[in-house]
């Protein structure tokens, strides 16, 4: 089984030295990614590739490399069906998925058109686990150890990121973070800041990865992407300086979530204020220090005009509900 393990991982390089040089031969897919502003020297880095328009080809690169039908399938590289073995990944763009170590554990396809799905992943192997790992990580901690990390959605992110110099982006991939990542974040530093796409979505991943994130002691600040945009779009189109400046002024986790709570509520309506006050007082109690909780009364205080002595009457007596 040991061995199972070692040669999927060394079947997952030479897999994507050979999507690699699929890109390079292909000019027009390579440009696809030249037109997204990476340049060849991050797409090297990153071992950025191309998986062929074809049911077999790199199925049949591996079988005369010596690998098994069996174990390329096992490795997420192939599926089988009744009609036979096929390449899981045709005609995409090929992100190689390294762990912390730089090991190639899996991969993620995007397809160059609008055809869904726009990202396939690899299934859950024997060596790769969703939601243990995060993309990146490996060129982060080549720097020596990181004062805070940024955590995006998307390859992308994290790509163009690092190719602006930001490199302590990683990215969760895919919308959900997970206690293991900040578990895995937990081992490097303790300032994370959470940076996704401000779309719906993004958003509301954000509220998500900030219970998990201080769930585990971290200290967590937001990075707020104005008009839609993501964190890729967002440096392509305004440059680095401008993307540090947004770090600069990120929020605390606690202050975004009561700014998100008083969102689309009027305060001039009894009943949305009553529920405001509610809810913020629900996310006082996600502070571990008395000293913050009355900071933060105090600011609702200060929004709602309602005495902060009556919010930490209310904060007291919520929790002793809970229990
Ligand atoms: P791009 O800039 O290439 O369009 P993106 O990263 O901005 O990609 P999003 O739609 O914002 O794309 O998705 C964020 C991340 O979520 C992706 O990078 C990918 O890791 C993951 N993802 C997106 N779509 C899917 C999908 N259909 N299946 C699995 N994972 C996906
Ligand atoms: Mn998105
Ligand atoms: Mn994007
Ligand atoms: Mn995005």
């Amino acid at each position: 089984k040991d061995s199972t393990y070692e040669k999927i991982l060394e079947m997952n390089i030479r897999a994507a030295r050979f999507y690699y040089e699929n890109l390079k031969l292909n000019k027009e897919k390579l440009n696809y990614l030249l037109e997204r502003n990476l340049d060849i020297k991050t797409i090297r880095k990153f071992g950025l590739g191309y998986s062929l328009d074809s049911f077999t080809s790199l199925l049949n690169f591996l079988k005369k490399q010596g690998y098994s039908e069996d174990l390329i399938i096992k490795g997420g590289l192939a599926s089988k069906s009744e009609k036979g073995v096929y390449d899981r990944f045709r005609n995409r763009i090929m992100f190689p998925v390294f762990d912390y170590k730089g090991r190639v554990i899996g991969f993620g396809g995007r397809v160059l058109d609008y055809s869904k799905p726009k990202y396939l992943n690899s299934p859950e192997t024997l060596v790769f686990k969703k939601g243990t790992n995060l993309y990146g990580l490996n060129f982060v901690l080549r720097n020596g150890s990181p004062k805070d990390l940024i955590i995006v959605e998307g390859y992308m992110d994290c790509i163009s990121l690092h190719q602006y110099g930001i490199d302590n982006a990683v990215a969760s991939l895919g919308t959900a973070l997970t206690k293991e990542q900040a578990k895995l974040i937990k081992r490097y530093c303790k300032d994370v800041y959470l940076c996704y796409d401000s779309d719906e979505a993004g958003k509301a991943a954000t509220l998500k990865g900030i219970d998990v994130l201080l769930s585990e002691d971290l200290n967590v600040k937001i990075i707020n992407i104005p008009r839609g945009k993501d964190p890729d779009e967002y440096v392509k189109q305004f440059g680095a300086e401008a993307f540090i400046k947004l770090k600069e002024k990120a929020l605390p986790a606690i202050e975004h979530l009561i700014i998100a709570a008083k969102n689309g509520k009027n305060f001039n309506e009894p009943r949305d204020k009553s529920r405001f006050v509610k809810e913020a007082v629900s996310i006082l109690k996600l502070l571990k220090s008395e000293v913050d909780v009355h900071m933060y009364a105090s600011k609702v205080s200060d929004m709602t005009g309602i005495d902060i002595a009556v919010l930490l009457d209310e904060f007291k007596r919520s929790n002793t509900d809970n229990k």
